[in-house]
């Protein structure tokens, strides 16, 4: 198979990727060992959600663990290696009701015969006024990215999942103290985790607590969190220089809506086992659709998946 079904055009290619986790990459390594040359956009997030992430202890072949940019950055030298055509650009709309496919960036129009959608997940905040005041002045959705910034300073993590437990443990490197809030009296987070956290003596536990308001400013940064029992409705100040939300993600289909099918949290419904969506030639991997798993390992098995499905529709359309 040619690298384009239009010699003529450039901008044309067999396979298109939009995103450049797990997913988008090893969907760009099976496709460009099967001679797609597929194009990968990157988003303004290159890598994904592995970039802000620090030690990887849990994917196959790193017995030591791996630092997650790391992982990203192989992964992507891997793809490339093939013919993979690496752009850092973002994918701003698509037209998927005529054929062929177009992908618009914030650079260029592309046509496409197939799609992998693998933009992933992002943060969740919880929105409030102050949150959003604060943010990148004492309030963050990243530990692994503003940690350091916290250096023997105290400060709070919101959330009781594996998000929460990971940052809380990861910012008791730098922080003189971490306080999980979280609001229910149980947490959600698996059972090694939770006791990684629960083991540290310096993280601190304030049960059933909502956070309502940051307090702070941008010139002088987070000096405290307002919290409200869950319970009772009391509420009460709590002293701390630094926020950290960790309450979950939110799938990135803002683009897609309209276009894709998808659940009522926006994550892509796909024919599974399959990896195809409701259009034709249109797939989806990794964390855009997959609300359970949310696993590097897991994101990156489905976009294997991904390309061999699109790698088999296209010879289909040839046929
Ligand atoms: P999650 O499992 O959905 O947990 C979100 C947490 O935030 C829950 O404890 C939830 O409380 C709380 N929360 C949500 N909305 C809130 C709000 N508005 N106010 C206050 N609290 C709120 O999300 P996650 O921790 O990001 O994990 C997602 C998936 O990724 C999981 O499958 C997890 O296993 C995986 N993960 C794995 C690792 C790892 O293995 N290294 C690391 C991170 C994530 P409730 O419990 O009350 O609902």
């Amino acid at each position: 198979m040619s690298q384009t079904s239009n010699g003529d055009s450039p901008n044309h290619h067999h396979l298109l990727i939009i995103g450049t986790g797990p997913a988008g990459l090893t969907a760009a390594l099976y496709a460009s060992r099967a001679n797609l040359a597929p194009l990968i956009l990157e988003g303004n997030q290159p890598g994904g959600q592995l970039t802000i992430t620090t030690d990887v202890e849990n994917y196959p072949g790193f017995p030591e663990g791996i630092m997650g940019p790391e992982l990203v950055d192989k992964m992507r030298e891997q793809a490339k290696r093939f013919g993979a055509i690496v752009k850092f650009e973002e994918a701003t709309q698509v037209v998927l009701d005529e054929k062929p496919f177009r992908v618009i960036s914030d650079e260029a129009t592309y046509t496409c015969d197939a799609l992998i959608v693998s933009t992933g997940a992002t943060a969740k905040l919880l929105g409030l006024e102050s949150e959003s005041h604060l943010m990148g002045y004492g309030v963050s959705a990243c530990a692994t990215c503003d940690g350091f910034f916290f250096k023997d300073k105290e400060v709070v993590v919101i959330g009781g999942g594996d998000s929460a437990m990971e940052e809380a443990t990861y910012l008791t490197r730098f922080c003189s103290k971490v306080t999980v809030v979280h609001r229910r009296e149980e947490l959600r987070a698996s059972k090694i985790m939770q006791d990684r956290a629960l083991k540290n003596e310096k993280i601190a536990w304030q049960w059933n607590q909502q956070l309502v308001e940051v307090l702070g400013s941008r010139e002088k940064g987070v000096h405290g969190v307002k919290l409200q029992n869950t319970q009772t409705g009391e509420e009460t100040t709590y002293p701390c220089q630094g926020l950290f939300l960790a309450i979950g993600h939110k799938p990135n289909t803002e683009v897609f809506e309209g276009l894709l099918d998808m659940d009522d949290a926006g994550y892509l419904k796909v024919d599974s086992p399959s990896t195809h969506t409701n259009v034709e030639g249109v797939f989806a991997a990794g964390d855009v659709m997959d609300p359970t798993y949310r696993q590097a390992v897991t994101a990156a098995g489905s976009g294997c998946q991904a390309a061999i499905d699109a790698e088999r529709w296209l010879e289909a359309q040839e046929a």
